[in-house]
């Protein structure tokens, strides 16, 4: 008999309800989420969490665990690209080679482009009422369920679309809000009490809430278009994080297909907010050095875990970072944590936060975090002010490549200071690695200089 084995921190569900009256045991409802936090010498029973905090023994047969939910790329989406492109790129031409772009005329259209007979066909893909068809009889989920069915059946195409011209470089993801079910991700809606607005994200707004009595925080997303993949992207991504300082994904809110309600997406409640502005409303004179270190560790252990993951976090600053009630912080804000593609067309790009390899040439790495991870230290020990005051967005590179470095914040200690320096290293291979950067951090605590505040 092959026992299965929850690793720590794995969320789970209970699939039965668990009345106990055992001291020691940790009784549960059907449906309660539990946080598994030790194994015990007995495989069948676990120490676990729940959202109270309560913790205690568990029966592994009463509960299941929440599985990963994976994003599937699309190698045949080239984003935007013109026609003429398109049938440069379907040469030679091969009946059944397909790949989709970016509609030009419509857009927030797609287009379909598929090779046969020595011409190139182009399929306009509408988008309406988030969901996406060919011939508006039959409607997919997502562009991936779309090619999926053209690859079974002509239907009405030149012919069976057979391969994929994949794209050169990083590869665009969908996300089948299936999946979130199937995992055992997906809450009900009736379970949620949404509150006052915590704050606005990219996608929509940010709620307090409750979730069967516990407080979290809510994030949800109206419209079902390509933000909402990347919303849902950013959820996938959670599935597959447990660390203390990763903020938890508790569930997702998956709408029935063809309505219009917004997904929400919820998460552990973080009672003091975003970093940046708890340190810029409260200052030196109620936050210590100690303070600072420990948030700084806390930071380097979530991305010491996302670096044993070769998870990249690509937007890692101090206002992505969040204090618990407990004064623990946890990093926030996977949306942009992807293994591979990503455009620096993006608008709110965080240029100040970019090392210079990853702005010139789009090389994100793990090391490239570490850069961004001293920026971060640089925003902690200067209390929130904005990085490279007075240098213009337009010449920050230049000067960044030609050794250009931020001064020393005021009244921080010259160690810690050593230590941005090493995290911007223009070398990436003598930049520092999270482990170093934990490792350092433990160094330099017993030199620190108790007092930051005047
Ligand atoms: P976006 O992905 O759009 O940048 P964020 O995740 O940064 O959105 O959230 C926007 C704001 O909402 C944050 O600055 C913070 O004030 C609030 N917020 C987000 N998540 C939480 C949370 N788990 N607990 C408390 N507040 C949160
Ligand atoms: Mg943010």
């Amino acid at each position: 008999l092959l026992f299965q084995t929850i690793p720590n921190g794995t969320t789970c569900e209970g699939v039965f309800d668990f009345n106990t009256g055992n001291k020691g045991d940790l009784p549960f409802k059907k449906g309660d989420t539990l946080v598994v936090i030790q194994r015990t010498r007995d495989p069948n029973w676990y120490r676990a969490q729940n959202s109270k905090g309560e913790s205690g023994m568990v029966p592994l047969n009463y509960i299941t665990q929440h599985k990963e939910v994976k994003l599937t790329a699309m190698p045949w989406f080239h984003g935007k690209i013109t026609r003429s492109d398109a049938e440069d790129l379907l040469t030679p031409r091969k009946d059944g080679l397909f790949l989709v772009r970016e509609s030009t005329n419509y857009p927030g259209d797609y287009t379909m482009c598929v090779s046969f007979a020595g011409e190139v066909e182009h399929y306009r893909v509408i988008f309406k009422d988030n969901k996406v068809t060919i011939d508006e009889e039959e409607y997919f989920e997502n562009l991936t369920k779309l090619v999926e069915h053209y690859e079974r059946d002509a239907d009405g195409l030149v012919c069976t679309l057979t391969q994929p011209l994949i794209k050169k470089g990083g590869h665009e993801y969908s996300v089948d809000t299936e999946e979130f079910r199937k995992s055992g991700w997906a809450i009900n809606f009736t379970d949620l009490k949404l509150g006052t607005i915590l704050g606005k994200g990219d996608f929509g707004d940010v709620y307090e809430g409750t979730y069967k009595d516990q407080k979290v925080a809510v994030k949800s997303v109206k419209d079902r278009s390509k933000a909402a993949q990347a919303f849902l992207a950013e959820a996938s991504v959670m599935t597959q994080l447990h660390h203390k300082n990763l903020i938890k994904l508790l569930g997702v809110v998956i709408p029935q297909t063809m309505s219009n309600d917004p997904i929400y997406v919820v998460l552990e409640f973080m009672t003091k907010g975003a970093m940046l502005e708890y340190l810029r409303s409260r200052g030196r004179a109620l936050v210590t050095s100690n303070d600072l270190w420990k948030f700084a560790k806390d930071i380097a252990l979530g991305m010491e875990y996302l670096e044993n993951k070769q998870l990249v976090h690509r937007d890692l600053a101090a206002r992505n970072i969040l204090i618990s009630e407990e004064c623990v912080a946890k990093v926030s804000d996977f949306g942009l944590a992807r293994d591979a593609s990503f455009n620096l067309q993006g608008g709110k790009f965080p240029v100040k936060w970019t090392a210079p390899e990853a702005l010139k040439e789009g090389k994100f790495s793990n090391k490239s975090d570490v850069w961004s991870y001293g920026i971060t230290l640089w925003e902690m020990w200067s209390f929130g002010r904005v990085p490279y005051p007075r240098v213009p967005l337009k010449d920050l590179l230049a000067k960044v490549q030609s050794g250009y470095r931020m001064d020393c914040p005021e009244r921080c200690d010259k160690i810690v200071y050593q230590l941005m320096l090493k995290c911007w290293l223009k070398d990436v291979n003598e930049r520092l690695s999270f482990k170093q950067i934990v490792h350092e951090l433990d160094v330099i605590k017993p030199k620190l200089l108790p007092a930051i505040n005047p």
